[in-house]
């Protein structure tokens, strides 16, 4: 077993509360850590660092745990740029864009969504992403929803089935025929390929009965919950969600105080993906209401071809800082040990002794430079599993 010392380390960002500086983000300066086995195996001053077989000098920069993005539509085909411009030109975004998606996605080959999905893997990664979730939703048929989800199991074990995204068009005159089709066929072939089961819980997506309906059926089916909710109305998504016990409730920008208490008093993640309501042209979610209530948040992309066609998880903090009320650290750890939380994952989203040496070095002093230069290619080097990539 070979043993690793990163070290000089400018500033750690470790995420446990036991090192440190004693704020959230357990901040160490002149650090080194020592990587073992694809795990960190010790975090400390420099000074006091263990002997290794190997040594990394990362000449004072910054080192973050690599950023786990809870939320992606990973694997789909087609291209929606007019309908964003559309959308810049003033139209208002309904969902109905789905459809586009889903008619290219099924008309796809393997070949061609698995290309397609390596291409935004690799954005990701050289991005600072080392764990992300992937979701169906653009196939809609028993054979296109298990296909995506076969295909984001090459990518991810962080896989969701969401069925419910939208009805398709032949179902245009039978939503409960396709809500029982979601609940029956299509969980059987896709409930042994997805971790997670999901709906679009809104305005113009599934009811609240609609909801209720494909989530027993999932959790019947041993998948657990998380929901899309509260995007486009105050639906009832965030009330679902904290009812089932789900890890998170993902958009959250229409909220009710009733809601807000209930995620506070929850374990449910309050998951932001302010990038979403960039590219609708929308208000952006509260995170500072949010946090004050003591409500956990994550940070992810929800990278999709009609709302959010982005990877990088450093413009989503940028975007959180500026436009939601959170501070550079808040939103640095929402986008990492908040988006392990949102997937129930303790082995990632921190540096702390036992962790998964999931980490980025940035190429910068400080991780408030995510926030403080968007834009900037501040991504040095991506760790995984203790590897460089
Ligand atoms: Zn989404």
């Amino acid at each position: 077993m070979t043993s690793t010392l990163l070290t000089n380390i400018g500033e750690l960002v470790t995420n446990d509360l036991s090192l440190g500086d004693g704020s959230r983000l357990g901040l160490l300066c002149d650090a080194a850590l020592v990587v073992e086995n694809g795990c960190v195996a010790w975090v400390g001053s420099a000074k006091s660092a263990p002997a290794a077989d190997e040594r990394v000098d990362v000449s004072g920069q910054a080192v973050i745990p690599g950023f786990v993005d809870s939320h992606t539509h990973l694997v789909f085909a087609g291209d929606r740029s007019a309908e964003f411009a559309a959308r810049m030109a003033g139209e208002r975004y309904t969902g109905g864009g789905i459809a586009t998606t889903v008619a290219a996605t099924r008309a796809a080959s393997d070949d061609e969504l698995r290309a397609l999905a390596r291409a935004r893997v690799t954005d990701m990664t050289s991005s600072g992403t080392t764990t992300f979730e992937a979701k169906s939703g653009y196939g809609l048929t028993v054979a296109d929803e298990s296909r995506i989800l076969r295909i984001s199991r090459e990518f991810t074990d962080e896989t969701t089935f969401l069925g419910a995204h939208a009805v398709p068009p032949e179902f245009a005159g039978d939503r409960a025929g396709y809500v029982r089709l979601v609940t029956g066929a299509m969980l059987d072939a896709c409930g042994p390929l997805a971790r997670w089961i999901d709906v679009f819980c809104d305005d113009g997506a599934f009811d609240e009965d609609e909801t209720r309906t494909v989530l027993r059926a999932g959790i019947a089916a041993g998948l657990m919950p998380r929901l899309h909710g509260n995007q486009l109305g105050f639906s009832a998504g965030a009330r679902l969600a904290v009812e089932f016990g789900a890890a998170s409730v993902d958009h959250c920008t229409h909220l009710a105080d009733a809601d807000v208490a209930a995620l506070a008093g929850s374990g449910t993640v309050a998951t932001l993906l302010p990038t979403a309501d960039f590219g609708m042209r929308s208000p952006y979610p509260d995170a500072r209401r949010l946090i004050d209530a003591g409500v956990a948040v994550a940070l992810a992309t929800d990278c999709n071809p009609g709302t959010s066609y982005v990877t990088s998880m450093p413009f989503v903090i940028a975007l959180a800082v500026r436009e939601t009320g959170m501070t550079p650290a808040e939103a640095l750890q929402a986008a990492t040990a908040g988006g392990a939380r949102a997937l129930g994952r303790s082995d990632v989203g921190s540096l702390a002794a036992g962790a998964r040496a999931d980490l980025v070095v940035l190429d910068a002093p400080s991780h408030v430079h995510l926030a403080y230069r968007p834009g900037s290619a501040l991504v040095l080097q991506v760790w995984k599993d203790g590897v460089p990539l």
